[in-house]
């Protein structure tokens, strides 16, 4: 009897990839993310150096997986998100996509319900471009909007107008793609509670599957941070922005958009696959420059200079800036503050167990503080923020570590 032979199952080492493109028309004001200034000729150098970091990343971890097992992958067995993010992924042409696209498909065996999201600018988007994203796979995207108000734009040094966000939004619309986010923000200098308002009924106007709402956050070594009167602009309106972020919360539940973490917004299933897997402590990859990654408790970042990262992997080495292991404690506050920045908050006695931390007086009287506040209640045995209590998440974290 001839016994058949059994395949090795394909396991994906992460269920979701980030890609970094970096490049912008220009560099808006207030970003602090890891971009530079476009320039095309550079776009094929970088491509070719990102397709080769997936190729080697994934080698090293079948290698790794296989000689030492020092590696414990967990986590599902297939890739369920790749993420294009920026920068400004929409710079790039539809075969410089694809080509990133095949060589993650190549090293890491996906789901068939694999979604891959797609951030554009509204001043590239247009309908050829959107039915070659469709026909490569993109299946989602996330539209920098921001604003519908041409004065606030230019205050935030965005390169589109009003009107070209009107036209891409109508083009989406139209086009193959019916899950996608909108980007908008609050609390941008001279930005009125009306004029706030007015943005979110017009956003809404267009039946979007997500909405995504960030407040403007000063940056020391940005222009904006460096700018004393929006500095002063900004501490002086704190209370507008949080209540600008409440009206809004409201606003976007009635029409049907539930939160699922503070600054995100969706119709029931259309929540980020990429958010969702990051924010329940899920592995993942990140390429490109300034990109994180976390697996197996330990959390990397690669350099944010192009030039550095395309050397680095020239001289076959890998372009990371720093690497962590994460302690229990670190692994503790992460896990509390993903939780907490959810609606559906952390089951305190179960995460106390799991890091064998114990709250003391001081953390036990904070959070009966913020219940009364009306920052924070229980649901059972759940420890939940409440709208208001979300815009403080982060420190909430802090001042909970025992
Ligand atoms: S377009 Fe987005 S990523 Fe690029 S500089 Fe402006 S805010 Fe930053």
């Amino acid at each position: 009897m001839k016994l058949a032979h059994k395949k090795p199952k394909k396991n994906s080492p992460v269920p979701a990839v980030y890609l970094h493109i970096p490049f912008c028309r220009h560099i808006c004001p207030f970003c602090s993310f890891a971009v530079r200034r476009d320039r095309v000729e550079l776009h094929e150098k970088y491509i070719l150096g990102m397709f080769d970091e997936i190729t080697r990343r994934a080698a090293w971890l079948e290698e790794k997986k296989q000689i030492n097992r020092e590696l414990k992958l967990s986590g599902p067995k297939l890739l369920e998100s790749i993420y294009f993010g920026g920068g400004t992924p929409s710079s790039l042409k539809i075969p410089e996509i694809e080509l990133l696209l095949s060589q993650v498909r190549n090293c890491f065996p996906c789901s068939d319900q694999l979604e891959i999201s797609f951030e554009m600018n509204p001043e590239d988007v247009n309908p050829d471009y959107l039915s070659g994203l469709a026909e490569i796979g993109v299946n989602r995207l996330s539209l920098g909007g921001q604003s519908f108000q041409t004065s606030t734009l230019k205050k935030l040094g965005r390169f589109h107008s009003g009107l070209e966000l009107r036209q891409a939004l109508r083009a989406i619309a139209d086009s193959a793609i019916d899950n996608w986010n909108l980007d908008l923000m609050f609390g941008i200098p001279e930005q009125s509670i009306l004029m706030f308002r007015t943005d979110v009924e017009e956003a809404l106007s267009y039946y979007p599957s997500h909405i995504s709402l960030y407040g403007l956050e000063i940056h020391e070594k940005t222009p904006f941070g460096q700018n004393e009167q929006i500095r002063k602009w900004d501490s002086e309106h704190q209370q507008q922005f949080e209540e600008m972020y409440l009206w809004a919360t409201e606003r976007l539940e009635k029409a049907g958009l539930i939160q699922y973490e503070v600054s995100n917004f969706s119709i029931k299933t259309k929540e980020g696959r990429n958010n969702l897997l990051v924010w329940s402590g899920n592995e993942y990859l990140g390429f490109g420059v300034g990109a994180h990654s976390y697996l197996s408790q330990t959390r990397w970042g690669n350099k944010c200079s192009l030039n550095t990262y395309l050397k680095d992997l020239e001289h076959n080495s890998w372009p990371v800036d720093f690497e962590e292991h994460l302690q229990v404690n670190e692994q503790a506050a992460e896990s509390l503050m993903l939780a907490l920045r959810q609606p559906k908050g952390v089951n305190i006695e179960q995460w106390q167990k799991r890091f064998c931390l114990q709250w003391k007086k001081q953390q036990l009287d904070l959070v009966n503080e913020l219940c009364a506040a009306g920052r924070a209640f229980w649901k059972g045995q759940y420890l939940c923020l409440t709208a208001k209590g979300m815009l403080l998440a982060d420190r909430i974290t802090v001042e909970l570590m025992p």
